[in-house]
């Protein structure tokens, strides 16, 4: 590409827009040079308005840009949302009237029904949902991506889609930095299990049976599939694991189970998309992997990796998962939408 996309980031001072400053840096598509937040930080250069909580030093170039208020107007076509979820409502919707494509990580708009919640491997096809936002005079658009479990546990269920889903029923183990800075307190988390982490079931529930359904030009039509989900915080700083149990239709012996797994691919990889991994779901065979602090950096935290693939008694088989939240979870998500878009004419 002779000359980089530009790119903005709303909410670009708070903890995910920290990961999408990272995950942005080098780029070979896009270039950030726009930054927005609340008018607490409007006005001053990014370096000031914010302490780098991430590993390395704050990029210098984004470092000296001048944060600008969260008005549609001298931002880039395309922007990433990190908004906080009390005020991204009605400034994503804002930022889409007035032509910008919104690429957000914000649960807000992810269940409407003409608001694509993708993981480009699955469901790159639900994008042609795009046009009908010209029903509510848009001239341009928000395209959404999970929830950091989500992401997860859909590229997991994925390879077993073609033998027929019925019910899944997933427990989560997710790290700290899923709740954001300064999250969860040291003296709740040392040592613990936390039970509970709000909403998180309900949307692992519903995102799943979109993400894993079909879509026509009249709108999404969600998997059938049961979904139950019991979420639990752990002292892991990133990688989210799901263990998970599923009942499929077909009755697939355990090696054309591996086979679908490692020959899972998606548009990304099709299309060889800059943050694609190469093979988005990697099987392991050792029984005492995959682990967070082990495997969770490798393919750059953009794939996800099974394992201990065995029978279950209740259900069908059972299963383990990883997957970076903050990256696969949450940037590095948003940016692999957003190279799907440009390779669907979408930022022209
Ligand atoms: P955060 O650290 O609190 O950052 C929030 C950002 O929103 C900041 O840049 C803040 O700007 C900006 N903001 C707040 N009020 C605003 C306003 N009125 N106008 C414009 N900008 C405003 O939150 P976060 O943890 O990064 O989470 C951001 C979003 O991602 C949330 O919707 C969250 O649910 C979602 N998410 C988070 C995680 C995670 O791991 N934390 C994972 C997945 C999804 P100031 O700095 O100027 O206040």
């Amino acid at each position: 590409m002779e000359k980089k996309i530009p790119v903005g980031i709303l909410g670009a001072t708070g903890m995910v827009g920290q990961h999408f400053v990272k995950f942005l840096q080098n780029h070979p598509w896009f270039e950030l040079t726009w930054v927005g937040a609340s008018d607490r930080s409007a006005g001053k250069k990014y370096a000031e308005a914010t302490s780098w909580r991430l590993d390395g030093v704050m990029p210098p170039a984004v470092a000296a840009l001048t944060v600008s208020d969260c008005k549609p107007g001298d931002a880039p076509k395309l922007v990433f949302s990190a908004m906080d979820a009390s005020v991204a409502t009605e400034i994503e919707r804002a930022f889409a009237e007035a032509g910008h494509c919104v690429v957000s990580n914000s649960k807000n708009h992810r269940m409407e029904p003409d608001v694509p919640l993708l993981v480009p491997e699955i469901n790159g096809d639900h994008l042609k949902i795009v046009p009908q936002q010209a029903k509510r005079g848009w001239k341009g658009c928000i395209v959404t991506n999970p929830n950091c479990s989500t992401v997860v546990l859909t590229m997991a269920l994925a390879p077993f889609k073609p033998f027929g889903i019925r019910r899944v029923i997933v427990t989560t183990m997710q790290a700290i930095s899923g709740a954001g800075y300064p999250g969860v307190a040291s003296m709740d988390i040392m040592a613990n299990v936390i039970p509970y982490i709000g909403g998180e079931e309900e949307k692992m529930q519903i995102e799943t049976q979109k993400i894993l359904g079909g879509c026509t030009e009249a709108g999404f039509a969600p998997l059938q599939a049961k979904v139950s989900a019991h979420c639990n915080r752990v002292p892991v700083v990133d990688g989210h694991t799901c263990a998970i149990s599923v009942e499929i239709e077909q009755k697939p012996s355990r090696d054309e189970i591996l086979a679908s797994i490692a020959g899972f691919r998606g548009l990304p990889q099709e299309r060889k998309l800059p943050s694609a991994p190469a093979q988005p779901v990697i099987y392991m065979d050792d029984p005492l992997r995959p682990q967070p602090r082990r495997d969770v950096e490798r393919e750059r935290g953009m794939a996800v990796f099974v394992g201990r693939l065995r029978e279950c008694l209740v259900l069908d088989w059972k299963l383990v998962a990883l997957g970076h939240n903050t990256v696969r979870g949450a940037a590095g998500a948003a940016v692999l939408n957003a190279e799907l878009m440009y390779t669907e004419g979408m930022l022209a």
